[in-house]
C-alpha cells in the first residue's frame, strides 16, 4: 500500500516551496492537481516530470475511488491545489477521508498557507483564532455569520475575492461596527500589504485607488471585547468581597 501526501505549493513566491515538497512530488508515482494547467507552470519550473491528473470539486468523488485503487495498487500519490495547502478552502477532504477510512497512509508536508501567514503578521492576537474560509455569498447568509463574531472574543479569520472585498468590508461595518481589522493583500507577492484599523479607514484605503481593489486578500478581525457590564451584578459584588479577603 502507498502514501497519499499533501503537498502545500506557494501562495505567490516560487521560492517558498519547500526542498522536502519536490522530493515528493518527484518521487511520487501520481500528482492529482486542482487545476492541471495551473500546476503545469510550476511543475516545469521546478522540472518536476511526474504525471499529473485532476481532482477538483466537480470530479472528486470519481478520482477518490479511482485514486485509492492506484493506492492499494502500490502507486504513492501527492495532491495540491493551485496555490497553498490542499483541502484549506480547497479540494481533498473527500479524497483525505476515504484514505483514512480504508486505511491508506495520509502524510500532510507543512507549507505555505495565505491563513496563518496573515495571521502571523497581523498584530492580531493569536493565541486563540477561528478560520472560516470564505463568507458565504448571500446578503442574509454573510450577516448571519458576521453576528457571530459580536461576542467571539478571539480573532477571526477569512479568505475574500477580489470582486467581494470592499462589499465585505462595508458588511464588516454595518454588522459591528468600529471594530479593529486587519487586510492581508498580495502576501509573498511584489506588491504584498497589509492594511489595517477601523472598517472605515480600510474602506478608504480601498476607495482612494482601483488598484487597491485587486489582487488576493486575507481578512481578519480582532477579538470583541469583554463587556464589564455584561457581567451579572452578583458575580460582581461576589468578586469585590473575595478581593476583600485577598492578602
Ligand atoms: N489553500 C489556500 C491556502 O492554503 O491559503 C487557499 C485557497 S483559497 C481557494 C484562495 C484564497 O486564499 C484567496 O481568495 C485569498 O483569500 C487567499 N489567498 C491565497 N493566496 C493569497 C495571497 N498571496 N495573499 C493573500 N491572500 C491569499
Amino acid at each position: 500500500i502507498a502514501t497519499l501526501y499533501i503537498v502545500p505549493t506557494p501562495i505567490g513566491n516560487l521560492d517558498d516551496i519547500s526542498a522536502r515538497a519536490i522530493e515528493v512530488l518527484t518521487r511520487v508515482a501520481w500528482i492529482a492537481a486542482e487545476d492541471t494547467r495551473h500546476s503545469a507552470r510550476l511543475l516545469q519550473h521546478f522540472s518536476i516530470s511526474t504525471r499529473t491528473l485532476s481532482l477538483h470539486d466537480h470530479n472528486e468523488d470519481k478520482r477518490t475511488t479511482m485514486l485509492c485503487h492506484r493506492l492499494k495498487g502500490g502507486e504513492s500519490v501527492a495532491l495540491i491545489s493551485d496555490a497553498g495547502t490542499p483541502l484549506i478552502s480547497d479540494p481533498g477532504f473527500v479524497l483525505v477521508r476515504k484514505c483514512r477510512e480504508e486505511g491508506i497512509p495520509v502524510i500532510a508536508l507543512p507549507g505555505p498557507c495565505a491563513a496563518i501567514t496573515a495571521l502571523s503578521a497581523s498584530g492580531l492576537p493569536t493565541d486563540r483564532f477561528i478560520f472560516e474560509g470564505f463568507l458565504p455569498v448571500k446578503t442574509q447568509a454573510r450577516d448571519n455569520q458576521l453576528t457571530l463574531l459580536k461576542s467571539r472574543t478571539c480573532t477571526s479569520v477569512f479568505y475574500e475575492a477580489p470582486r467581494r472585498i470592499v462589499n465585505t468590508v462595508k458588511d464588516i461595518a454595518r454588522v459591528l461596527g468600529e471594530r479593529h481589522i486587519v487586510i492581508a493583500k498580495e502576501l509573498t507577492k511584489t506588491f504584498e500589504t497589509y492594511v489595517s484599523g477601523t472598517p472605515s479607514k480600510v474602506l478608504a484605503y480601498f476607495e482612494e485607488d482601483p488598484a487597491h481593489q485587486k489582487g488576493e486578500f486575507v481578512v481578519m478581525v480582532s477579538p470583541a471585547q469583554i463587556d464589564v457590564t455584561a457581567i451579572p451584578p452578583q458575580a460582581l459584588s461576589l468578586l469585590s468581597s473575595l478581593c476583600e479577603h485577598m492578602p
